[in-house]
């Protein structure tokens, strides 16, 4: 399985150019340089994805769970067979190191697809029953043709975690990945024809969300889309396919509160809290970018974590001592670099970090910054309402329960939080009051599969994981039989 300088989508069966024939550029965010070109489709490319798609629906929805299985675990395999070239590719195409690439993002992916291979053999619905008057009985039907788009961020993970449950319900897909980490999910194509996936049932388009995204929520025959990525783009997803009545799954941008008390295990709150801070550079929307540290232990928390911040690797990602990688584009640091510079405005302090690092020989033209903490902010202060996904946190004292709760909740965004304490009732206390999707208690990122996901408020509607995914991709058809 080998990454190619030409990205062509895969329609039906086949992988071909645009319409159009032209192609973007695909940049190497370490380097800074261009090394792969990816289709520019369009509407046309759209069309022709949904005939496709429609014709393989009426095999793909009633060829039988076992079938679907078999296919879709035959994909996982692959995948698995060729762990390092993928994880080679997503390390270039996004700068992340490939140290993660290979044990996070693409066991990931090939567990996402083993895990709804293998869900649908145990999908079930409910029946109802009335004594000595009726049963209902609820079909759970695939909805037709649907759209997946995801972001760059953990490209081939989020991709996957979206087609693989709409697959095995059996609906045919049109996807679409981040014009910016586009090659895995090329990748992912080849995959999908060695598997003997049907012509038509996976369609996967590559180009810009303006052009081809946009065309692909305005299509009439999509029925739902399943989308993850920034609050305005689903936004406007909303505003174009609410009208028209679609299924609607927006995983969107996240402000993520980190709480930590003064009777946490110290150790173990120091390095999740540097995981939940800049893991994958912080462009995670799990991050946890707002740090609150109860009074007594601020100090202390600050110095240690300011210096172990400072003992973080950057650099080559192909270096196994790597930590952080390069950013995903140039616009995106120069947007992170904005936020340091609004942070000083604001009246805070940089206790570390938040400059470009200048490299030499073939990365001297690379995305990297030293990660960033900040004290000295408000709650309220823009950076701490607004999305920044990059290496920059914000650290903050609290006094009581109430005053983090009420910190943790002053943000229009409502995806997820840690809270890190021994006291086990006081936890369950806090995680109740907050306002997110998702939160853990001395931990963070545990993502377990079959556990649902998302968020509140400007970070989304609706779950997705698990058996919420197989809920969102069918249609709840309820059937009362009278006796
Ligand atoms: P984005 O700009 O919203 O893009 C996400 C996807 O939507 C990309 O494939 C993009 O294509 C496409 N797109 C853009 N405009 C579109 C349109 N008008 N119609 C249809 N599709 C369109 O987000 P991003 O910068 O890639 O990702 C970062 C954001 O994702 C952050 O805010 C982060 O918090 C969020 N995120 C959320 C979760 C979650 O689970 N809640 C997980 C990961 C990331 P192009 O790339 O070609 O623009």
């Amino acid at each position: 399985m080998k990454p190619d300088k030409y990205i062509k989508n895969y329609i039906d069966g086949a992988l071909q150019p645009s319409d159009s024939g032209e192609y973007l550029d695909n940049y190497n965010p370490a380097t800074g340089k261009v090394y792969a070109h990816l289709a520019d489709s369009a509407t046309a490319d759209v069309q022709k994805a949904v005939e496709a798609a429609e014709r393989a629906f009426p095999e793909w929805s009633n060829c039988g769970t076992r079938v679907r299985y078999r296919i879709l675990s035959r994909l996982a395999d692959i995948i698995e067979q060729n762990l390092e070239a993928f994880a080679r590719a997503e390390s270039i195409d996004t700068g992340k190191p490939f140290t993660m690439a290979r044990s996070v993002d693409i066991p990931r992916a090939q567990a996402n697809i083993r895990f709804f291979a293998t869900s649908i053999i145990h999908f079930a619905s409910e029946a109802h029953y009335s004594e000595n008057e009726s049963i209902n009985f609820t079909l759970r039907q695939p909805l037709g043709v649907v759209a997946c788009i995801s972001p760059w961020n953990l490209p081939l993970y989020l991709f996957t975690w979206k087609i693989a449950p709409a697959l095995a319900v059996g609906n045919c897909v049109i996807a679409k990945p981040s014009e910016l980490a586009p090659m895995t999910a090329y990748m992912l194509g080849k995959a999908a024809i060695e598997a003997g996936l049907p012509n038509g049932v996976l369609n996967i388009l590559h180009g810009s969300g303006s052009k081809v995204g946009q065309a692909m929520i305005e299509h009439p025959k999509i029925q739902a889309i399943s989308f993850t990525g920034g609050t305005a783009t689903g936004r406007e997803i909303a505003r174009i396919a609410a009208p028209m009545f679609k299924k609607l799954s927006l995983k969107l941008s996240g402000k993520n509160a980190n709480i930590i008390f003064d009777d946490c295990d110290f150790d173990k709150a120091i390095l999740g809290t540097l995981r939940s801070s800049f893991s994958n550079n912080g462009q995670l929307s799990l991050s946890g970018s707002r740090i609150f540290v109860q009074a007594a232990m601020y100090e202390k928390f600050k110095d240690d974590f300011v210096k172990r911040t400072q003992f973080l690797k950057i650099g080559d990602p192909f270096s196994p001592v790597t930590d952080l990688g390069a950013l995903i584009s140039l616009e995106h640091m120069e947007k992170i670099l904005s936020y340091i510079a609004l942070a000083e405005v604001e009246g805070g302090k940089i206790l570390c970090g938040g400059d470009p690092i200048p490299m030499k020989g073939q990365y001297e033209s690379g995305y990297f910054i030293r990660p960033a903490i900040i004290e000295g902010l408000s709650p309220n202060s823009r950076v701490n309402q607004e999305e920044i996904f990059g290496p920059v946190v914000t650290i903050m004292p609290f006094e009581t329960e109430t005053e983090v709760i009420e910190f943790a909740n002053a943000t229009e965004y409502g995806l997820a939080a840690s809270i890190w304490t021994k006291d086990i009732s006081k936890a369950t206390r806090v995680v109740e009051k907050l306002k997110v999707g998702v939160a853990w208690i001395n931990d963070w990122n545990n993502r377990d599969l079959r556990t649902p996901f998302g968020g509140l408020g400007k970070s989304g509607i609706g779950r997705e994981g698990g058996m919420e995914a197989l809920r969102f991709f069918t249609n709840a058809k309820n059937v009362g039989i009278k006796y």
